[in-house]
């Protein structure tokens, strides 16, 4: 039995893209055609293409725009202005446009198309294979608004999501890995977004500029591709404390897939997922912590990355294809999660939340 899944978190255009994949290809035909090249860590490992989230049921997504600037001196991959970077956002607005003029994707900007997609999915008269993938837009990481202007342009054409850092420095907050406030216009930024009612993703954020964000935003907040810091100790992770706080905040929190932040002690490029045990039990045990936190099951979901620059070798080792998360119910069952638990893990939280983030 499959149910619908909602995945809060897919880098599908930067695929497209800058690994050349046609998504609208099987994983593996894609593997198959990149059996000879090794200029990415992940080629002929993906995960993720459209055929296989429809097969997984996965008929709903949060699907990034994304695009780095970077300063001379940096070693992290990104473009030299905040223009370059711009065009590299709208170059892959422009190809989930495409998917959608080609009937593979379908874009959700409010409540209505909202339910009417996922009614469409949850009707099993109707095969999914034959089904659009809806996709939410979200910008992970703000460099490439070259100014605050920028942001109504990206709202104008469906931008609904918003996380303002990503890895290492940004224009608009640092991230990952750094220390420190939002910068001012990180602030603006914010207050902008909070007219337009956006949601906040607080992925990537530093701890300080969490707690700014927090204290400064009054909008939705979620943190779309998060596990937590008591169990794989890295400030990438969400400490108890965040826990809290977004809890209280009504936030959901989708569980990622990425082997490094399942398992302690994972070495990029080295670790083995069936050696290391990092399989879907892991995300479970994350699922256990907040839940435990929170009192109750109503703050996770699914938010999986698989297509974040890694691939099989650093996915679950019970996961052939993004198609395979539909392993999760009969685990989460077997876990002690009632059936309704798993019904809002795998889509319920991420509905109810879209449905109220959505609905002016
Ligand atoms: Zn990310």
């Amino acid at each position: 039995m499959k149910r619908l899944i909602i995945d809060a978190h897919l880098d599908l255009s930067m695929n497209a893209l800058e690994w050349n994949r046609d998504l609208r290809q099987s994983v593996y035909d894609i593997r198959e055609r990149e059996k000879k090249m090794h200029d990415k860590p992940d080629r002929s490992r993906g995960m993720v293409a459209l055929p296989e989230l429809r097969k997984g049921k996965i008929g709903l997504v949060v699907a990034t725009q994304i695009a780095r600037f970077v300063d001379k001196g940096s070693l992290l991959p990104g473009w030299n202005s905040p223009h370059q970077a711009w065009a590299q956002t709208q170059g892959q607005f422009a190809w989930y446009k495409a998917m959608e003029d080609a009937g593979e994707m379908k874009q959700i900007t409010n409540k209505a198309e909202l339910d009417s997609h996922v009614a469409l999915w949850m009707n099993d008269a109707i095969d999914d294979s034959t089904k659009p993938v809806g996709f939410i837009l979200s910008l992970e990481g703000a460099d490439s608004l070259i100014n605050i202007s920028y942001l109504e342009k990206a709202y104008a054409y469906g931008l609904r999501a918003l996380g303002p850092a990503h890895y290492g420095p940004g224009r608009y907050s640092p991230g990952t890995g750094m220390t420190g406030q939002l910068t001012a216009m990180g602030v603006e930024l914010l207050q902008e977004m909070d007219l337009l009612n956006m949601i906040l993703d607080v992925t990537h954020l530093t701890d300080e500029a969490f707690d700014q964000a927090l204290n400064l935003y009054k909008g939705p907040v979620w943190a779309s591709h998060h596990n937590c810091r008591r169990l794989v100790p890295n400030q990438r992770q969400l400490a108890d404390d965040q826990l809290r706080q977004l809890i209280e905040r009504g936030a959901v929190i989708g569980g990622v897939l990425d082997d490094w932040m399942l398992c302690a002690n994972w070495i990029r490029g080295a670790s083995d997922p069936v050696k290391m045990g990092a399989n879907l039990e892991r995300l479970v045990d994350h699922y256990d912590h907040i839940c435990q936190i929170a009192g109750n099951s109503n703050h996770i979901a699914i938010g999986s990355d698989l297509d974040g620059m890694f691939g099989k070798e650093q996915s679950p080792s019970d996961l052939e294809t993004i198609a395979d998360l539909q392993k999760l119910r009969p685990l989460l069952l077997k876990r002690g999660y009632s059936e309704s638990d798993v019904k809002k893990i795998l889509h319920g939280n991420w509905l109810g939340f879209l449905q109220n983030a959505l609905k002016t």
